[in-house]
Order: structure tokens, then sequence, then C-alpha cells
């Protein structure tokens, strides 16, 4: 098949490697001719630009630019598609991009993998970054089944499970496990830099290990990202947090008023909380597969 994949950074690059060593052809459109030379270098493309008429020829294009680039993105690579060329795209909110997007291509089927590192570019490219990771197809009355089928049968060869979603129930939902976490995690960082003592945040720093390293990981990773999520993911976002805040009200009074049951019946509910959530995709170690 020949794929067009728009933006060449962390996940347009990772899945541009996986389905270029399963034997697609890709075409790569980036921003930067060095990132294109990069691609070129790494065996990432086949062919690459930064001019959107490469993709005239493609029968899949992923759009892998950042959030508030995908509906400009869009209208850009319409006019050079082939009429029953299926455009997808990656974005992690889907029901703004969804509703901009099929009035411009009918053929647009939303997607987002449900995978990523704290890095971003080409650079943090890797295989199989995408293996046993849920990835979120979001068709909509006007999908043709056989496209739906088609783009399915893409995203399985990267080893990842397919889930066809409604995209304003994917919003909810990722508020709730990526996006929430990710704010939360940068508050903690927020609330470790108002401490005022250099010793003390020294000591701190060599003394942080595995626990810090978890809590931290989603917090400190990329600005723009982020800050995308908090814009077309605002209601959701925002009632995730606030629920948060109310969580965290619920545990200063329990550590206030010493309740060490409360305590432990909360950190008892919390084991099970997490266990329900890790049984359905099975955790496996982050291989170091860097181009
Ligand atoms: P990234 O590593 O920063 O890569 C973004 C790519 O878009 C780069 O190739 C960059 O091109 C290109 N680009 C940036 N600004 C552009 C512009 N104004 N016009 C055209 N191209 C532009 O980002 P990423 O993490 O891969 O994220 C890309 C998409 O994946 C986002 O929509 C995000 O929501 C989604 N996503 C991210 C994750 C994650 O964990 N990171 C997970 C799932 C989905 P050059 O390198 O040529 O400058």
């Amino acid at each position: 098949m020949d794929i067009g994949i728009v933006g060449l950074g962390l996940i347009g690059a990772s899945l541009a490697l996986d389905w270029r060593r399963g034997g697609h052809r890709i075409t790569g459109v980036s921003r930067s001719e060095t990132t294109i030379a990069i691609a070129g270098e790494r065996g990432v493309i086949d062919q690459g630009g930064t001019a959107v008429s490469l993709l005239a020829g493609c029968d899949v294009v992923v759009l892998c630019v950042p959030l508030d680039r995908l509906v400009p993105m869009a209208a850009a690579v319409c006019p050079h598609l082939q009429p029953d060329a299926i455009l997808t795209d990656v974005g992690s909110v889907k029901a703004p991009l969804v509703e901009a997007i099929i009035p411009l291509w009918s053929g647009f089927i939303g997607g987002h993998p449900m995978a990523g590192t704290a890095e971003q570019g080409i650079q943090a490219a890797q295989s199989q970054l995408f293996r046993q990771r849920p990835y979120v197809l979001t068709p909509t009355a006007q999908t043709q089944p056989q496209q739906l089928a088609q783009l399915q049968t893409l995203v399985e060869e990267l080893g990842a499970q397919v889930l066809l979603c409604d995209p304003h129930a994917h919003d909810r939902a990722v508020a709730w496990i990526s996006h929430l976490p990710i704010w939360v995690s940068a508050a903690l960082l927020g609330a470790v830099r108002q401490e005022s003592d250099p010793e003390m945040i020294a000591l701190a720093q060599q003394l942080a290990s595995s626990g810090w390293r978890d809590t931290t990981r989603v917090g400190g990773g990329n600005p723009e990202l982020g800050v995308c999520l908090a814009h077309y993911n605002r209601e959701h976002l925002l009632r995730g947090l606030y629920q948060y805040r109310r969580e965290l009200d619920r545990v200063i009074a329990m550590i206030e008023q010493q309740d060490m049951t409360a305590l432990t019946t909360y950190l008892q509910k919390s084991q099970r909380t997490r266990t329900r959530f890790e049984d359905r995709h099975q955790t496996r170690e982050q291989d170091n597969n860097h181009i």
C-alpha cells in the first residue's frame, strides 16, 4: 500500500518505520527539510519532502502534526488526494477534529494510538511503539465499511489493538486516563517547585527514584501537547480536575484527622481500581527500540 505520513515526529516517524518494515511504501511530508533528510537516512521513508502535493498517489494518508495544526493540514492535503483515499489522523482529541475534517473529506476516519513517550521529534521515533497498545478509530455514519476494514488491517499490522469508539466517548474517557494525569503530574512538579530551601531540593533530587519517575513522566512531557489537550478537551479535563481537587480535599481531611482506618480503606480501594485498569491492557516493558 502507498501510505503518506504528514509530520515525521515521534508518532508519525514511528508509524512510518513499522509500516515500511511491513512492506508498505512510505511518502513522508514534514515541515523541515532536516527532518526529511534524517527520515531518509534512517530508513523511515521511501520518499519525502515538504510539499503536500507529494501525497497525490497515496492510498492512505495519516496526519501526525500537532493537534492545533491538524485541521489546517487536512485542508491543505485534501485537494491533492485521489478520490478513494483514506484520510486519518493521530490526534489525542477526537470530537472537534472529526467534526471539522469530515466536511473536508468524507473518507476521514479519526484515529488515536494510545502510545507515546515524553520525548518528541524524529529522534524520539522508535519501532514497535504501538505493539500491544490500544489504537482508537472513530468511524462515523458516513464511513465506508471497506475503508474502515482497510485502515483497521493497517493498524493491526502494527501489533496494536483496534478499538472502535464514538469521538465524544473517546474524549471523555481519555480525559480520565491521559489528559488528567498529565496535568496532575505537572501540578505535582509545580508543588515541588515551591520548596524554598535549595539544600532540600538538592537532597530530594539525589533521593528521587522510581516512584518519582513514574508519577512525573507525563507531566514532564511535551508542553505543546499538554496545552493543546487543555484547549481541545477543556470541558472533560476540567470535570476531571474538579473531581481530583475534591479527592485531594478528602485525603487531606483524613490525614488531618489522623483517620488511619479511612486512609487504609481509601488506599485499598485505590489498589483495586488500579488492578481493574491494568488487567485490560497488560503492561509491557518499554523496549529500547529507538531508531
Ligand atoms: P512531535 O514529535 O512534536 O512531531 C510533530 C511533527 O509535526 C513534526 O514532524 C513536525 O515537523 C511537524 N509539525 C510541527 N508543527 C508543524 C506545523 N506548524 N506545520 C506542519 N508540520 C508541523 O509530536 P508527536 O508527539 O508526534 O505528536 C503528533 C500528534 O500525535 C499530535 O496530534 C498528538 O496529539 C498525537 N499523539 C501524540 C502522542 C504522544 O504521546 N506524543 C500520543 C498519541 C497521539 P518537523 O519535524 O519537520 O518540524
